[in-house]
């Protein structure tokens, strides 16, 4: 059995993944604040999991290293990619796995929102940090981001997937909790229907 919960933070709007093998490894995806840190400690102990990693599908240099306060609490180490501001215990890049318990996951470069995003893939989820949002995508006015990489991430690599992974997003605003591929590739207003070159100009007009 595994085990798989959302967490959400009303004040971030920001949801955290955990991820568990029945009474043994478990893995958190961007346990961004002290609120859904203190739910992954509550969980892992209501579940009886250890925590091996913590993912983060991206950083940004104006927050917290949040991830390292997960780590003196667990024996957590911090995965993050190679292209990401320093923070990383195991630095990874496109097409890396990590395992925890018998689960893998796989590692996608999916940069443009920051140059070092990256989503997992666990089984038929896939972790998309702010890479690609239900019904939009980051934004693209902080520094380091780049609406061409950001394009081509989303339709080269997450529209890639089978239609029918569930995407699981680092934010909502408006209570949606998952969405898919086939949904998000038919009906995201920002990308879908659109060109590479459209796409840019709407991205960095302001
Ligand atoms: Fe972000």
């Amino acid at each position: 059995m595994t085990h798989f919960r959302q967490i959400f933070d009303p004040r971030t709007v920001a949801f955290t993944y955990l991820l568990g093998e029945d009474g043994g490894a478990a893995v958190a995806v961007d346990p961004g604040t002290d609120r859904t840190r203190l739910s992954v400690l509550a969980m892992l102990a209501e579940l009886n999991l250890r925590l091996d990693y913590v993912l983060q599908t991206h950083w940004h240099d104006d927050g917290a290293n949040d991830a390292a306060a997960l780590r003196e609490r667990t024996s957590a180490r911090v995965v993050a990619s190679e292209a990401a501001r320093a923070g990383a215990d195991i630095p990874v890049r496109h097409g890396d796995t990590i395992n925890f318990g018998s689960e893998v996951i796989h590692v996608i470069a999916t940069p443009g929102h920051t140059p070092g995003s990256v989503s997992y893939l666990w089984r038929d989820r896939v972790f998309t940090g702010d890479t690609l949002l239900i019904g939009g995508c980051g934004g693209t006015d902080r520094m380091g981001e780049d609406p061409a990489a950001l394009y081509d991430s989303i339709t080269h690599r997450l529209f890639a997937l089978p239609g029918e992974t569930l995407v699981f997003p680092g934010h909502d605003r408006r209570g949606r909790t998952v969405s898919t591929i086939a949904e998000e590739r038919e009906r995201n207003p920002a990308i879908a229907g659109r060109s590479r070159d459209e796409f840019i100009t709407r991205r960095t007009a302001s």
